[in-house]
């Protein structure tokens, strides 16, 4: 039977584990951290990302537990619309509305799919031929999956030459608050707030600004509520309704250079060791999913790797295109820029979505 070893518990190395055990493979996965707890808030789940996961058969019970969106759209920070999206119109486009849940409620299903984790286990190095060396001992594995995140010493050691992460210039919060809501994201002069309903009257909220690097406040909260003072409901009384202890911030980087090839000899890079991207588009981890189950069902690396490359290469250029874009402070980029959104918004919904083919209609190797 062959054998994999997958670095990283994290969503692309949960999708990967799950897929190689469906196809067949014997899978060794190793994660560092002692459970597998995420890190974060809400995520959403785009259409692509639901297609895959349908592969392995997680797509349903996601869409079980996630919230429907119905409509949304981009506004200003006063709260007047921009452009509307329509989830009705997505799922007749798609055949599935971009869908948000838990964080750890998607991690708790993949779990479910993988035999087992070796937590605590630190990975220190993983070579071309396969062998990987880890703070319990060494294993050899005929295919290693190096979804060991941003920060991948994997990637570091296959291509040395890359340039490291580069900080977007924003932080992000994240937080879950009790309530409904309409979704919308809301762009201001550098900063943008996010309220996205989860199911069982929850919202998922966000926001972005920018700030130096590796910054922290005692109170993240009290920073947030005096950055969004004054803008359109319900943002302020959703802060002061936010448990300060639940606000996650954290640096946005991504990698202004891809690899070459998401793989060397024996080992494919995946996920966000493969492609970090800003989150602007929401599709991070959508991206891991389809690596995951691309991987699985391609023949060999190289086909892995020319499926992958050119396929998430402009999402992460269109990622920080969006991100620049929300980071402009000068009044006069910030009006042309609403005027430029509304104009496109007014030619309507299906002309907006028509702009999401590329990222959403993307159709996995196999249908189940
Ligand atoms: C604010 C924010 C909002 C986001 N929102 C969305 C969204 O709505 N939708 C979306 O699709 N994406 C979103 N993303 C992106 C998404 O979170 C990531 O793209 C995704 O989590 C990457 O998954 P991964 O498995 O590749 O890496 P990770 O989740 O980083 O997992 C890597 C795992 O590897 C482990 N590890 C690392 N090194 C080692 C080692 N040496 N040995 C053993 N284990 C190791 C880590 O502990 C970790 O568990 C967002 C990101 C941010 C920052």
């Amino acid at each position: 039977m062959r054998h994999a070893v997958v670095v990283g518990a994290g969503i692309g190395g949960l999708t990967a584990a799950a897929a190689l055990s469906q196809r067949g493979w014997a899978v060794t996965v190793l994660e560092r951290a002692a459970s597998i707890e995420p890190v974060g808030a809400g995520l959403a789940m785009a259409p692509n990302a639901l297609r895959a996961l349908d592969v392995i058969g997680v797509g349903d019970p996601v869409r079980k537990l996630a919230a429907f969106q119905g409509s949304g759209g981009i506004r200003t920070k006063s709260g007047k619309w921009l452009s509307r999206t329509s989830a009705e119109a997505a799922e007749q486009r798609y055949g599935d509305p971009t869908v948000l849940l838990h964080r750890a409620e998607i991690v708790g299903l993949l779990a479910e799919k993988v035999p087992g984790i070796e937590l605590g286990t630190l990975v220190e190095s993983a070579s071309e031929d396969g062998v990987v060396v880890t703070s319990k001992g060494e294993l050899r594995a005929d295919l290693v999956v190096a979804a060991d995140g941003i920060r991948s010493r994997i990637r570091q050691a296959l291509f040395p030459a890359l340039p490291a992460p580069v900080y977007a210039g924003v932080t992000s919060w994240r937080f879950i608050a009790d309530g409904t809501a309409q979704p919308s994201e809301s762009w201001g002069d550098g900063q943008v707030f996010g309220v996205m309903p989860l199911a069982r009257k929850k919202i998922y909220g966000y926001a972005t600004a920018p700030a130096p690097p590796g910054g922290a406040s005692p109170d993240e909260l009290a920073d947030l509520t005096r950055l969004f003072a004054g803008w359109h409901d319900p943002i302020p009384a959703l802060l002061d309704r936010t448990d300060p202890a639940k606000v996650i911030r954290t640096d946005i980087h991504s990698l202004e250079t891809l690899p070459p090839a998401f793989h060397r000899g024996k080992v494919a890079l995946l996920g966000d060791a493969a492609h970090a991207m800003t989150p602007n588009l929401g599709q991070g981890a959508c991206q891991a999913i389809e690596d995951a189950v691309t991987l699985a069902y391609t023949p060999d690396l190289s086909a892995y790797s020319a499926a992958r490359l050119p396929r998430t290469t402009p999402i992460v250029k269109r990622s920080r295109t969006i991100a620049r874009m929300t980071s402009w402070r000068n009044p006069v980029v910030v009006g042309a820029r609403n005027t430029m959104i509304g104009l496109a918004g007014r030619l309507g919904t299906t002309a907006a979505l028509r702009q999401m083919d590329a990222v959403f209609a993307w159709e996995p190797p196999v249908r189940p």
